[in-house]
């Protein structure tokens, strides 16, 4: 531990995701002049409690900005075959820019088969093969949320990112893996940690800027980290208290920020991130739609 070094300042998730719901909303209104109106068709199956707080929330902040939200609920006993009918039709229907289904899916679903279904232009969450590629090869596509919200909490607290040293834990494809790319394209130098990686705080204490996506509570503490390390925290886990439950990140706050020179808190840093990019991915499928 440095004690020279001040606490880490918060990164603020809350106010850099108002900013970006506003440059949405600009982008709304120029849509509008064109006659375009960007529709999000959100589907959920099933009714697990997180499922229906995270989509209650997409819903919410869609209609807040002007994104016309269309919500379908199926019931838990919903078979493969008529979610991927539902995708093929929200495919077909122009008057739908947008397409998200809510993971996870029920177990006999295969997701891999859903998420392959839904028209790479229409892909919100970027999950789709053809973008994950194009992504890999740089091309202008959908890029998933989280790690597009988390590279503008970077840029906005560090500015420049050429040739820094970051350190992504978790190489999941939602995540680790996406969030990878895109610090490689912003010419920063990535290593990818994982569960099977040899002394993970060693290598993690080589970053100056630590991406932490493992869902392993307060895994991550000040022990990992280089003095001065700006730290994203993406976990999101519930835990018991003796007063009840309380959210925490992957990263242990109260130990990491008195290392770190800036920290996201858990909740208030990505979460609110990975909703505006949700609502910017659907402009931006928007526009991409008006080029086919
Ligand atoms: P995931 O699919 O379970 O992947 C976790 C990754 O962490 C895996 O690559 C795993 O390695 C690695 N890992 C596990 N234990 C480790 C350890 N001890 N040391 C180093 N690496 C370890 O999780 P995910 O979907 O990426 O989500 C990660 C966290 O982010 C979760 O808490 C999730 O709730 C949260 N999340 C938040 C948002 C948001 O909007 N804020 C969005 C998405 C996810 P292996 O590959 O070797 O198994």
């Amino acid at each position: 531990m440095n004690s020279s070094l001040a606490p880490a300042r918060d990164i603020d998730g809350k106010a850099i995701a108002a900013q970006v719901l506003n440059e949405v909303r600009d982008e709304i209104a120029e849509l509008a002049r064109q006659a375009l109106f960007p529709a999000l068709a959100v589907i959920l199956v099933g009714d697990d409690p997180a499922s229906q707080v995270y989509v209650r929330n997409k819903l919410l902040r869609a209609e807040e900005v002007g994104i016309r939200s269309l919500e379908h609920r199926l019931p838990e006993s919903t078979s493969q075959a008529e979610l991927l009918q539902l995708i093929a039709e929200l495919n077909a229907d122009p008057a739908v820019n947008g397409i998200l289904v809510q993971l996870p899916l029920p177990a006999y679903i295969e997701e891999h088969a859903v998420i392959q279904a839904i028209d790479p232009l229409k892909d919100v969450d970027g999950f789709h093969r053809e973008n994950v590629g194009g992504l890999v090869h740089g091309a202008e596509v959908l890029t998933p949320c989280t790690p597009s919200g988390c590279m503008r909490l970077l840029q906005e607290t560090c500015g420049d990112l050429r040739g820094k040293h970051a350190v992504v834990i978790g190489r999941s494809n939602i995540v680790g893996k996406p969030m990878a790319t895109l610090l490689l394209q912003a010419d920063c130098s990535v290593s990818v940690v994982h569960s099977r990686s040899v002394d993970a705080p060693a290598l993690c204490r080589l970053a100056d800027i630590v991406v932490a996506a493992v869902g392993r509570p307060q895994l991550i503490d000040a022990s990992w980290l280089k003095p001065g390390a700006v730290v994203i925290d993406v976990g999101i886990n519930r835990i018991e208290t003796e007063t009840g439950t309380r959210l925490v990140g992957d990263v242990d706050y109260a130990s990491a920020r008195t290392v770190a020179s800036a920290i996201t808190p858990v909740p208030g840093g990505v979460g609110p991130m990975t909703i505006a990019y949700l609502l910017k991915n659907t402009v931006i499928a928007t526009q991409l739609q008006q080029s086919r």
